[in-house]
């Protein structure tokens, strides 16, 4: 069976990235798909692990090739998943995990209206505001930013079919597997129920 899409949406600090590395490592039937990206590489960050670093008029030629399933800009950097190895990994019956902002989970709907979608939400503005600082990724600027665009990036949190809080760690992760393996079983035992329907009828 094809895998299926899991979109996966946060306000930045909200704990995303280490909740779907957490979810990984134990769910060997996950993937996740890298991004291409114009914006600059962080020092902790590996081209093609974490991102595909690339220039704008490559991302723009991207774009006008069709080669992207979304795209938007985030922070005035452009973002896209490309279809390419994506679609490989779903044909080999992998689910995908697309760590992708609130557009671009608004047009992976639009197109695969059954992509599930998981919005994370941190406990609070002040938590959050709290990650951005201790995380050391961006400067006084960008945090300021990125914590003023939570507000509106949390106001689309009910466009996503499931919301998860990141208070404790653990317990987020668990509920995200919960999500994920609910889903499966009911497409599983839909599955099955069809089948046993299907040899009935035939055999009439
Ligand atoms: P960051 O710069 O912190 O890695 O990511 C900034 C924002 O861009 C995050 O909200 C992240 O989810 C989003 N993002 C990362 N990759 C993609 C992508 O391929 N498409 C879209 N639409 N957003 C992305």
């Amino acid at each position: 069976m094809r895998g299926r899409l899991i979109v996966i949406s946060a306000p930045s600090g909200a704990g995303k990235t280490s909740l779907v590395k957490a979810l990984l490592k134990r769910d060997t039937r996950l993937a996740v798909s890298v991004s291409h990206t114009t914006r600059p590489k962080r020092p902790d960050e590996v081209s093609g692990k974490d991102y595909f670093f690339v220039k704008p008029a490559t991302f723009a030629s991207m774009r006008d090739a069709g080669a992207f399933l979304e795209y938007a800009t985030v922070f005035g950097n452009a973002y896209g998943t490309a279809h390419e190895q994506l679609d490989r990994t779903l044909a080999s019956g992998r689910d995908v995990v697309l760590e992708i902002d609130w557009q671009g989970a608004a047009q992976v709907r639009a197109r695969f209206p059954d992509a599930l979608s998981v919005f994370v939400l941190p406990p609070s503005m002040e938590a959050l505001l709290e990650r951005l600082e201790v995380r050391g990724q961006d400067g006084a600027e960008e945090i300021k930013r990125r914590w003023r665009q939570a507000v509106d990036d949390i106001s689309h949190c009910d466009e996503f079919n499931y919301t998860v809080v990141n208070n404790d760690f653990d317990a987020a992760v668990s509920r995200l597997a919960g999500i994920i393996d609910a889903e499966r079983r009911g497409e599983q035992a839909q599955h099955e129920c069809v089948t046993a329907l299907v040899e009935n009828l035939l055999r009439r």
